[in-house]
Formats: C-alpha cells, sequence, structure tokens
C-alpha cells in the first residue's frame, strides 16, 4: 500500500509563446511545447484539482487522497487563452485565471508588461541609455555606487550586472508613478500606441466570458497590479473593488478569489484577513513558493512560479495522520 500525501501545489504561470519570437531579454516565455510537456509531468506525480476542488481543500472542507496540482495564469495575458483552448481544454484540466483590469477599462498596459515589452524590442545597451536619460541624476548616481549594484546583483541573479542595476532602480528605488511615467515616455518614444499593445497583449471580455462558461476561474488580480501591500487601506480598497466591478460586469458574478501581484513579502496585504472580508474573497494567493497542507490558511496559499515546480514535485510531503488513515 502506497503511502498518500493530501497536499496541494498551486503552480503559476505567465507569458507562453514563442522564446524565438522575443529579440532581447526583458520577456522570458515558456513554449506551448514546454507547457505540455510541464502538464505530463504533473500528471504523472499528482493529480490536477479544479479551482472548486482546490477552494474545497484549502477551506478545510474537503480532504485529498493524495497529491493534487492547480494550474494559475497571472495578468490575463491573451496567451493564456491560448494556452486554455490549445492545452488545457484537450486534457480537461480546469485552471484559474487572475486578471488585472486596468488594460480593459481604461485601455492601459500594466507596468510590468511595459517595462517587459520595451526590454524585449530593444538593445539592452540601448534600452539602458535611454533610461538613464530619464531618471532623475541622483538615481543614475545611485546606480553607480558599489553598495547598490551588488544588492541589485543579489536579487536579479539571473541578470547581467548592469540590467540587474536597472531592474532594481525601476522596481525598488523609483515610485511607481514615476517608473511609469518613465516608462511611458520610452514607448511614446517608439511611437507604441498604448490602447494598441493592449489589444494585442490581453484578453478581451468576451474571452473571459468564454473561459468562465467553459469551467475554470476567472478571478481578481487587482485594477492596477500595483503591489497591494505598498498601498494605504482606502487606496488598496480602491484598486480591488474596481477589478471586482469590472469582472463581475464582465461574468456576472463577483469573484470570491484573489491572487495578488508581485505575491512576494512587501507585496503582500499587511492584513489579507480585512481586505478579504470585505471583498468577500474566500482564497488568496501568494507567491510563497512551497506546498499546501490541511489547515492552510485561505488567505495566504503558496504558490510556485513555472522555474520552481519541478524540485517541489519531486519532494512531496509525507504527512503522517490524515493521508495514511484514508488509505487504512
Ligand atoms: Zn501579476
Amino acid at each position: 500500500m502506497h503511502k498518500t500525501s493530501p497536499a496541494l501545489l498551486v503552480v503559476t504561470y505567465h507569458y507562453i509563446r514563442d522564446p524565438e519570437s522575443v529579440r532581447y531579454p526583458g520577456i522570458h516565455p515558456v513554449s506551448m511545447d514546454r507547457l505540455r510537456d510541464d502538464l505530463e509531468r504533473m500528471g504523472k506525480a499528482a493529480t490536477f484539482a479544479t479551482p472548486s476542488e482546490a477552494e474545497l481543500f484549502l477551506r478545510g472542507l474537503a480532504e485529498f487522497d493524495g497529491p493534487r496540482v492547480l494550474v494559475t495564469f497571472d495578468d490575463g495575458l491573451i496567451d493564456h487563452w491560448h494556452a486554455a483552448r490549445d492545452v488545457l481544454e484537450p486534457r480537461g484540466i480546469k485552471a484559474a485565471f487572475f486578471v488585472s483590469s486596468r488594460p480593459m477599462a481604461d485601455r492601459r498596459a500594466l507596468l510590468v508588461n511595459k517595462l517587459q515589452y520595451v526590454r524585449s524590442i530593444t538593445p539592452p545597451e540601448i534600452f539602458r541609455r535611454h533610461f538613464y536619460d530619464h531618471v532623475p541624476p541622483e538615481a543614475g548616481l545611485l546606480a553607480r555606487q558599489p553598495a547598490f549594484r551588488k544588492k541589485a546583483c543579489d536579487v536579479y541573479i539571473h541578470d547581467h550586472e548592469e540590467d540587474a542595476c536597472v531592474k532594481y532602480l525601476a522596481n525598488f528605488s523609483l515610485g511607481f508613478d514615476d517608473t511609469e511615467h518613465l516608462v511611458d515616455e520610452l514607448l511614446a518614444h517608439r511611437s507604441i500606441d498604448e490602447g494598441e499593445l493592449c489589444e494585442a497583449l490581453y484578453m478581451r471580455p468576451d474571452h473571459l466570458r468564454r473561459l468562465h462558461a467553459d469551467g475554470h476561474l476567472i478571478a481578481c488580480h487587482g485594477h492596477t497590479h500595483r503591489p497591494l501591500g505598498a498601498m494605504r487601506d482606502a487606496e488598496m480598497d480602491a484598486d480591488v473593488s474596481a477589478c471586482q466591478e469590472a469582472l463581475h460586469w464582465i461574468l456576472g458574478e463577483r469573484p470570491g478569489w484573489i491572487s495578488f501581484p508581485y505575491g512576494r513579502g512587501d507585496a503582500i496585504p499587511r492584513d489579507p484577513g480585512r481586505l478579504c472580508d470585505m471583498f468577500g474573497f474566500r482564497v488568496a494567493l501568494t507567491l510563497s513558493p512551497d506546498w499546501n497542507l490541511p489547515g492552510q490558511d485561505p488567505l495566504r496559499v503558496r504558490r510556485v512560479t513555472e522555474n520552481q515546480y519541478t524540485a517541489l514535485l519531486e519532494n512531496v510531503p509525507h504527512v503522517s495522520g490524515i493521508g495514511e488513515r484514508r488509505v487504512a
């Protein structure tokens, strides 16, 4: 009799497109074939859970008789529509899609995607030059200090030192509004229309309605995709409310799940219980990479990226008690 491990691994994906189609570093997509291979590997080590099954487990209302995997997609990219049609549907896998509403409501792309897009179409040395042309001079000086450069390289371990410094400045040192203003100037400099970029990058309401009708879960990822933990409560509530209302209008029902943009450290709201109570969220997801075991707080669900899941899948936790009792 084999041991069972009633645990849930939640995996998240971002870009799913041909890596060859990206000219310069900035976007690091997973190919559709890689997604197929990933799902095959997951399906051998575990059983896929639907979002409803995952919710019952996370809320302590049902047990699993072995390891389960829930597949999720963040940011509402059009890539996810193609992945659902070409890869998930033929396998009968039901996934959760977390969508930020600003691109649909305001035709304004998410800062994270705009920055990735500009980097992906610009040679790195030119991007760096344009970037430093647009930041305040003190930010340029800061980026030359050895202590700053070391911190940047410690965070962006896979990047060239110069790219690490740019990313650290953009994401940690400059404010969100200043960075967005800068990235908007870089887009304008390249004559890129943000509305057209939104049409090329994101799913539309009819895509979301179709996925919802097909049994997938569509849920909140904030309106602007700003880190919720960095906002004051009133600002955070307005951001989440705008996303929930937009999805309510599109789907005819209020989403009961949220994934926190950026999902780590300070980006997670200080009091997820208050936020989730207010909006009726039953499940909230982070990017804290681990399995979810029975008793897991459903408002701080652990989740791994497409690059982290393999090691965890090879290391299914052994849970004594519940699983063995069910087998017996
Ligand atoms: Zn996101």
